[in-house]
């Protein structure tokens, strides 16, 4: 085991998980807006210092992974629970359409181009995983990818174990990969496209296609069900975020991603005999210096 997973939504890492057994909204008993609000500035706080030591550790570099169906809230999601962190530590990367460079690569490539380097923090907005989610579901993207050879029968099960493989790559050369599916329902999906429709400054968001996939409701849960039993493991989980309601999922992924980052072994460089002396020299040729007027001011 690489690290811990903390188990709340957690996909399980036998193979059995269902997308119906779990929920797309918290507990109706659970914690109010407001203590959620308060909770959700505390973690942020807390992610703010974790940053500042993977950083100075620098050893580690920490990959946040986001998918889901449209509207489910992923950019917003991203925006509140990094709010906090100094942006020179993060990349965020929204994967679209392969460009024709991209496609004329096999299909991690991209992905490798944005994976953070140690010390760093990267954000995945959609990511590898959509090559076994939209491009399973529309078969005429994979005819578009101009393989040499397509076995319908196995190529989602090779592309799966692919995965499988370069996240474990990732894991034991220090990148923690945690994945987050927000896990929206059909009703609330409905509501908030009504929102972009109904909100003239919402307009911009919707896109027609948003409707073609929302039609295809069963056969992208399908695939996403694979896609959850498939790859989530020990070395890289998969959480799956009640996202009906997004002030719980705010907080279930800032807390899933403190728990994570809090059991690495993060410390602050330690410093040596040799470097103390250099210290203790510099301070001693500082002080000695002649004071110039405006320091005299100063220290007045
Ligand atoms: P929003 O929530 O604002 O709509 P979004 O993540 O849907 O954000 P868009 O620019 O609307 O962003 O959509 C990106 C599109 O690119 C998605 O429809 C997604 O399925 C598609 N896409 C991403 N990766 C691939 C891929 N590897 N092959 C084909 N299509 C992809
Ligand atoms: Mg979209």
């Amino acid at each position: 085991m690489l690290f811990n997973a903390p188990d709340t939504h957690l996909v399980p890492f036998d193979g059995r998980f269902a997308v119906d057994d779990f929920a797309t909204a918290p507990a109706p008993d659970g914690p109010s807006k407001s203590e959620l609000k308060a909770e959700l500035a505390d973690l942020v706080e807390q992610l703010h210092e974790l940053q500042r030591v993977l950083f100075a550790d620098g050893r580690y570099a920490l990959l946040a992974v986001f998918q889901a169906m449209d509207a489910a809230g992923k950019d917003s999601t991203i925006r509140k629970v990094f709010s906090g962190v100094n942006p020179a530590g993060i990349r965020t990367t929204a994967f679209g359409a392969p460009s024709s460079l991209e496609r004329s690569h096999e299909f991690l490539w991209r992905c490798v181009q944005r994976l953070p380097e140690r010390g760093k923090i990267g954000i995945f907005n959609r990511s590898h995983y959509e090559e076994v989610l939209v491009v399973r579901v529309k078969p005429e993207l994979l005819t578009r990818q101009r393989l040499p050879r397509v076995a319908p029968e196995t190529i989602w099960d090779e592309r799966l174990e692919s995965i499988r493989n370069w996240e474990l790559h990732l894991a034991r050369n220090g990148v923690v990969v945690v994945k987050f599916w927000l896990h929206l329902s059909p009703e609330e999906q409905k509501r908030r496209f009504l929102r972009r429709i109904e909100q003239p400054d919402k307009n911009w968001k919707f896109v027609a296609e948003d409707l073609e996939d929302r039609r295809r409701w069963d056969v992208f849960m399908h695939a996403y069900q694979d896609m959850l039993r498939q790859t989530s493991r020990e070395h890289a989980p998969w959480y799956a975020i009640p996202a009906d309601w997004k002030p719980y999922t705010r907080v279930a992924v800032a807390r899933t991603l403190v728990q994570v980052l809090s059991q690495l072994d993060l410390a602050w460089p330690g410093v040596d005999e040799r470097q103390q002396q250099v210290l203790a020299q510099s301070r001693a040729e500082l002080l000695a210096e002649t004071e110039s007027p405006a320091e005299q001011r100063n220290n007045e």
